[in-house]
């Protein structure tokens, strides 16, 4: 059962989509221009060759957290039995440090091989979470801004354990899976500090499942996968309950790019809850415990579709 109303506003087109929808910016992306370089180093040029091989290996995703709670305080410290590297200097579990408005610094993190941290990040007196990933804090404006960036499929596993609740069946969680990957993969940049927010103006967002948890053995088991129309991905809409049959974006005064949605039947009737188009939460629950696999779930919500690897 999702936990939450799937929000409008997921649309776009594959690189860089028009602003249909607000932002929570309020203003629409920009491009900011490079400064030309009268010389640029031999370690700057293999830096980036060296950010571009890591990019190709494993594919990133920058998430904003907790912004929604405006942050002008932020305690971090390692997860339990780990070690972080905050701006070069080890943190080890015990130890925290904190990080406030006034300050006027940035923060970077990361683990001591380079990789993903393991780390807890905490607004004081509001919300403690685990994230795995590179940390940066810095200020913006009247607020700490904090930046994780990790590996698609964490991210993936951190939004399809967010969307679904305990007991929620193998098939369902499949099928989530291939949602959040597909928007991951073809929303493209949808904030003007950041890529995604952790709100379901973008993807609904917590702390990545444990390993061998089932949202964590569904996004292993469809690793890779994507939902395609065309041979293009697409950032795919969805939402909670349909009410009985899925509406068209138009219908909720959405233009939509590369995929046409289509209104169809679902397998569950009752009050809506969101906008209705793309996958219904609450239908492909009930289709999942009837046995249906997830990509004849997906297939039923977005006609015309293919389910295949990103490349
Ligand atoms: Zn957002
Ligand atoms: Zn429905």
């Amino acid at each position: 059962m999702a936990m939450l109303v799937a929000a409008a506003g997921r649309l776009g087109g594959p690189r860089r989509p028009e602003p249909i929808w607000p932002r929570h910016s309020g203003s629409a992306n920009t491009i900011m221009p490079i400064p030309p370089r009268n010389k640029i180093s031999r370690g700057f040029v293999l830096c980036i060759l060296a950010l571009m091989l890591a990019s190709a290996s494993a594919q990133t995703v920058e998430i904003s957290v907790f912004g929604s709670l405006k942050p002008q305080a932020l305690t971090l410290r390692a997860a339990p039995g780990s070690v972080i590297l905050v701006n070069g200097t080890p943190l080890k579990d015990a130890a925290s440090i904190q990080v406030r408005l006034g300050q006027n610094r940035t923060v970077h993190v990361a683990a001591r091989n380079g990789v993903q941290a393991e780390f807890v990040l905490t607004v004081p007196a509001k919300i403690t979470r685990r994230f795995r990933g590179l940390l940066e804090i810095r200020p913006a404006g009247d607020r700490l801004l904090a930046l994780v960036r990790m590996d698609l499929e964490t991210a993936v596993a951190a939004v399809t354990a967010a969307e679904s609740g305990p007991g929620a069946p193998r098939q369902e969680l499949k099928a989530q899976a291939v949602l959040a990957r597909s928007f991951f993969i073809a929303a493209g940049r949808r904030h003007q500090s950041f890529d995604f927010c952790d709100t379901t103006h973008c993807q609904f967002f917590r702390a990545p499942p444990p390993e061998g948890s089932p949202a964590a053995q569904a996004v292993a088991e469809t690793r890779g996968l994507v939902l395609k129309y065309q041979g293009h991905v697409f950032p795919p809409l969805y939402s909670s309950n349909c009410g009985g049959r899925t509406r068209l974006p138009g219908d909720i005064g959405l233009r939509v790019e590369i995929y046409p949605y289509f209104a169809v039947d679902c397998a569950r009737r009752g009050q809506r809850m969101g906008h209705g188009v793309g996958l219904c939460q609450t239908g492909a629950t009930a289709m999942a415990r009837a046995g249906t696999n997830f990509r004849a779930i997906l297939h039923h919500y977005y006609p015309g579709t293919l389910v295949q690897q990103y490349r």
